[in-house]
């Protein structure tokens, strides 16, 4: 038997980081970042008008109140995107727009609601203090800072720094393409014709959508047959991934060849791990791709892959973080079990006033894949525990945060979004 936070170091001490490749700004979403980001210019570049108004002289206006305003000559008008060429001079202004660079001479930009239009003049009422309105150069970005460093992940607001750099294309790391092979003679394919005695390969499905849901490419290799040729075949043909996942044929069984092929394969690990569901995992390294054989019980499979396959897959593709988080709850049915094995029990949960609750999603087999569809995390329970009360706090890996979502958060107050 192996402790679980034992099993997970020594998986992930063997879990490469793959290399890198550019893409586009908008494929590299969700990505994470190859190279530090340093700004090649200011942003914004120059001083410019953050209001429609005058760009003035502050010496000119300090003194204008509605009932004394100032008059001033206006020299032109400048819209966003244009430079004034000359130079403003006392008793001058240059009416200016929003995002226009500030004309030379000019300190200060007052509003155009403190001012009233005069044949190629214009009256200010109102003198505002010394360099207001304006948008410094620099004051978001400055030109050499580094703004974003290696292992970022990628999202909207980055993307969008990106592009005020003119940068089409950025640096990423690989995504992991991963191959999940089934194995076992009682499985049908989701397509074939439905038979007694079979069981649809699910696993295949769930998995492909774990690895896709934490940003790896699945490769389905189908079903392998419990015959040491076929299961060989397909393996090889999983070789062109960068990982392989099988599911069954770990556990104690006369058609359970996965474990004999592996070691025939090369140096694999075939652990107890003490957690349920889950229990049985081989893991190792077969021409240089790690391979986890996780077990054929659609739950086993499922949880197996969140505590060792997502931190993996998260590694190679650059990530730092590479764990759920976990949240506080109130636990609200008596969970028993023995001591031993961590658990990890199946739960939904949901927000009372300010607190949140998990209740267990009933029946807790491995086999119970509706335990899972309801389940919103996993409550862990420690292996030494033997009992934990309703009322009790659990720790909770959190699998679905949807369900903090809402229908109308507390500073709306329409009747409902739909
Ligand atoms: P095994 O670990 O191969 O003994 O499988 C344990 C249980 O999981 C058996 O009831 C299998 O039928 C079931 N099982 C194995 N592989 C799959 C699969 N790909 N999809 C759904 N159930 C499976
Ligand atoms: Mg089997």
């Amino acid at each position: 038997m192996i402790q679980l936070e034992d099993a997970i170091r020594r998986i992930l001490e063997q879990i490469p980081r793959l290399g890198l490749e550019r893409l586009t700004i908008l494929q590299a979403q969700r990505r994470v970042l190859g190279e530090d980001i340093i700004a090649p210019r200011n942003i914004p570049p120059w001083d410019n008008s953050a209001m429609d108004g005058y760009a003035v002289r502050w010496t000119d206006v300090q003194k204008a109140s509605p009932e004394k305003p100032v008059v001033l000559k206006v020299l032109s008008d400048l819209p966003a995107g244009r430079i004034y060429k000359g130079r403003v001079g006392p008793g001058e202004a240059v009416r200016i727009m929003t995002g226009a660079p500030m004309p030379r001479g000019t300190d200060t930009v007052v509003q155009v609601e403190d001012t009233e239009k005069a044949k190629d003049a214009v009256r200010i009422f109102a003198g505002p203090g010394k360099g207001k309105n304006i948008r410094r150069a620099g004051e978001d970005v400055k030109a050499g800072e580094r703004v974003m460093v290696k292992g970022t992940v990628l999202g909207p607001a980055h993307i969008g720094m990106l592009a005020s750099f003119q940068r089409s294309f950025v640096s990423v790391y690989q995504q992991p393409r991963v191959a999940i092979l089934a194995t076992g003679d009682e499985l049908l394919e989701i397509d074939e014709s439905w038979a007694g005695g079979k069981i649809v390969n699910s696993n295949s499905y769930s998995l492909a959508a774990q690895v896709a849901a934490c940003g790896g490419l699945p490769l389905q290799l189908g079903i392998a047959k419990d015959r040491m040729e076929d299961l060989l075949s397909k393996i090889q043909e999983g070789l062109i991934a960068d990982l392989l996942l099988t599911s069954g044929g770990v556990s104690m069984g006369d058609y359970d060849l996965v474990k004999e092929m592996l070691k025939k394969l090369g140096k694999i690990n075939f652990w107890k791990v003490a957690m349920r569901p889950g229990q049985p995992l081989a893991f190792g390294i077969i021409s240089g791709k790690p391979l986890f054989g996780l077990p054929g019980n659609p739950v086993s499979s499922m949880v197996s892959f969140e505590q060792f396959v997502r931190p993996s897959i998260l590694k190679m593709s650059g990530h730092q973080n590479l764990f759920r988080p976990t949240l506080k709850a109130e636990l609200r049915e008596d969970i028993e079990k023995k001591t031993g094995l961590v658990h990890f029990v199946r739960c939904r949960l949901y927000r009372e006033r300010e607190k949140i609750c998990a209740s267990p999603t009933g029946e807790q087999g491995s086999g119970i894949l509706s335990s899972m569809v309801k389940a919103h995390g996993l409550i862990v329970i420690p292996k030494e525990l033997k009992v934990v009360r309703a009322g009790e706090v659990v720790s909770v890996i959190l699998l679905d945060p949807t369900f903090l979502h809402t229908p109308l958060p507390s500073y709306l107050s329409f009747a409902g979004a739909g």
